[in-house]
């Protein structure tokens, strides 16, 4: 049974000291209660307290964090089944796999590739995250050059993938202290595997097939001391794909296994299907997912989906309001009134760009909604117009008095224009033809 935050901090020893990143002990207890942080973050608790409180306040799932730096990032500390009873935290990391066979060429291609790789959609900056090492070969010195070869061209976040204890201690050499993931403990290697994660401080992958055996295997990894575990169930299939991880969640989530607790792996290159395996794993709860490097179109569709599925369902993407310049404008540039959600500001400023007319966007605080659902909703209103004209000076801005509305806020056109004194145009519906609209109507006008 879940702890009341009093009864948590009944058992805290008070000392407010901070070092578990909150400014009191209450605080902590408070996070600890609603499941958002782990109870080994109190430097100063006795195993007794921790026993009591960590089977029931740590997150169900447990934040792993893998390499380190700028490129990091962090997995696990999910708390929902579904996406739309609350929303994914932290999106899986996607990793491009390079053989220690390749030529130091082409592994030092893909590295520069995922280091410098940018794709901006609704404002973000969407990257892959790091490259994984498989030791193909069998020796340790070609998997260490190949690993130096990646050392050498990017401070990225790395899986070391081997299940040879040599292979891996010659790699770590050049960079445990990055704190790779390690790929994998099995039944047969978990002690050394272990011993070798334990060192260097690095996350480990625990790889068996069957939820019994992986969370035996998960438990034993843990009585070794490895709290930072990965979990690989080796799937078959893509359905055996998604049938293992949703129950891997549910058992974890539910708290009805602890020791299933933690991030999953995939790796999709096992499968025929390895845009579908991607897509699969993205939404249907992997953490980790290691693909060989994709083709411009998968790659697209892959960052594009993991950036919509770990965006809260709750609160849409919302641009400051304000006023946005597209290109240079002059004096008699067009100011064109919009809504601040993202998707409808990017993909207006993406058509306004390649008309190449330069106009201002004047983006009003309609809380995120679309056009139609502002209008509908009385966000997009005559008052707000007239205010965001005042607040941002457009007066001073432009020689002229007009703006050009949304073609789905037309009825508000006559309000606008008593409420504000600015002439109004009905601009399209859609965003497409406002290129065609400034040339045929803007550019035309008497
Ligand atoms: Fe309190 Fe422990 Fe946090 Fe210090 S580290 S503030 S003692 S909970």
């Amino acid at each position: 049974m879940a702890l009341k935050a009093l009864d948590i901090y009944k058992l805290l020893p008070k000392k407010n000291c901070k070092e578990c990143g909150d400014p009191t002990c209450l605080t902590f207890a408070m996070k600890l209660a609603g499941g958002k942080a782990d109870v080994d973050l109190c430097p100063y608790l006795d195993e007794k307290a921790k026993s009591i409180l960590g089977a029931t306040t740590r997150p169900p799932i447990r934040l792993v964090k893998i390499g380190v730096g700028e490129r990091s990032f962090a997995v696990g500390e999910e708390f929902v089944l579904y996406r739309h009873d609350k929303t994914f935290y932290h999106p899986p990391g996607i990793i491009f796999a390079v053989s220690d066979s390749q030529a130091p060429e082409e592994i030092a291609d893909v590295t520069i590739r995922v280091r410098d790789e940018t794709f901006t959609r609704i404002g973000s900056d969407l990257r892959f995250n790091g490259i994984a090492i498989v030791n193909t070969s069998g020796s340790p010195e070609v998997f260490a050059r190949a690993v130096a070869t990646v050392e050498e061209n990017a401070d990225l976040p790395l899986v070391l993938i081997t299940e040879n204890v040599d292979a891996l201690n010659a790699a770590l050499v050049q960079v445990g202290s990055y704190q790779p993931l390690i790929h994998a403990a099995t039944r047969v290697n978990f002690r050394e595997m272990c011993a070798v994660a334990k060192k260097h401080n690095c996350p480990l992958v625990v790889k068996a097939q069957g939820i019994e055996n992986l969370e035996a295997l998960a438990k034993d990894c843990l009585a070794e001391g490895i709290k930072k575990l990965v979990l690989d169930p080796c799937p078959q299939s893509l359905g055996d794909y998604i049938s293992t991880a949703t129950a891997l969640r549910q058992l974890a989530i539910t708290r009805a296994a602890p020791d299933l607790g933690y991030p999953v792996f995939l790796d999709a290159a096992c499968f025929c299907f390895q845009d579908a395996a991607i897509a699969l794993g993205i939404v249907k709860y992997a953490s980790v997912i290691v693909t060989p490097p994709l083709l411009p179109e998968s790659s697209k569709a892959a960052l594009t989906l993991r950036q919509n599925i770990y965006t809260d369902p709750q609160k849409p993407i919302q641009m400051n309001p304000g006023l946005y310049r597209v290109g240079t404008p002059g004096k008699d540039a067009p100011v064109l009134v919009t809504v601040n959600f993202s998707l409808t500001f990017f993909t207006l400023q993406g058509y306004l760009e390649s008309s190449r007319v330069p106009c201002f966007m004047l983006i009003i605080d309609t809380e995120g909604l679309s056009v139609l659902t502002a209008v509908a909703a009385g966000k997009f209103n005559e008052t707000l117009v007239r205010d965001s004209l005042k607040k941002f000076d457009i007066e001073n801005e432009v020689s002229h008095k007009t703006l050009i509305i949304p073609g789905y806020a037309a009825p508000l056109s006559g309000r606008i224009e008593e409420t504000t004194g600015w002439k109004v145009l009905v601009g399209p519906r859609d965003a497409a033809e406002i290129g065609e609209y400034l040339h045929e109507v803007w550019q035309k006008r008497g």
